[in-house]
């Protein structure tokens, strides 16, 4: 069995995405640059789920994520799971949730919002129905409609 199909059936060192809305997938395939990577990557969509209906799913050889790119992936799709292999066996697994705070990931939707025109952080604090308010100029957005920094 070469080395891409035996990532088909189980991943040797490396990590999965799983739970992610079908519509979210190419979002986090982006956000997680997976056109750059050069270790065997597997993306598959629209997989029968018993929660979901349908999700996506994605693998990555060779890939551990850091706690930035974790907090990115939760705002981008809350409630993902994150499986993390290695010599075949699950050594983690977590849902990613979203934190109170989010600092320096999301950029404010306000132009004029000092975030935006000062070479700073920005912070938001997560409220409920995930809204997002900007610590500095109060300005609220939908998560679903946001722009990473
Ligand atoms: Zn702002």
């Amino acid at each position: 069995m070469g080395k891409d199909q035996k990532l088909v059936a189980a991943l040797e060192n490396g990590s999965v995405i799983d739970h992610i809305p079908t519509d979210k997938l190419f979002t986090i395939a982006q956000l997680l640059h997976l056109e750059k990577f050069t270790e065997p990557v597997l993306i598959g969509n629209n997989l029968e789920s018993k929660v979901m209906g349908k999700k996506g799913l994605i693998k990555i050889s060779g890939k551990f994520f850091t706690e930035d790119e974790i907090r990115k992936l939760a705002v981008v799709c809350p409630n993902i799971r994150i499986t993390v292999i290695k010599n075949y066996e699950v050594v983690e697994k977590r849902e990613v949730t979203l934190p109170e705070t989010l600092t320096d990931i999301v950029k404010c939707a306000n132009p004029v919002c000092i975030t935006n025109n000062e070479p700073m952080k920005t912070v938001f604090y997560v409220k409920d129905n995930n809204i997002l308010k900007c610590r500095y100029c109060g300005k609220e957005q939908k998560l679903n409609n946001i722009k990473l920094k």
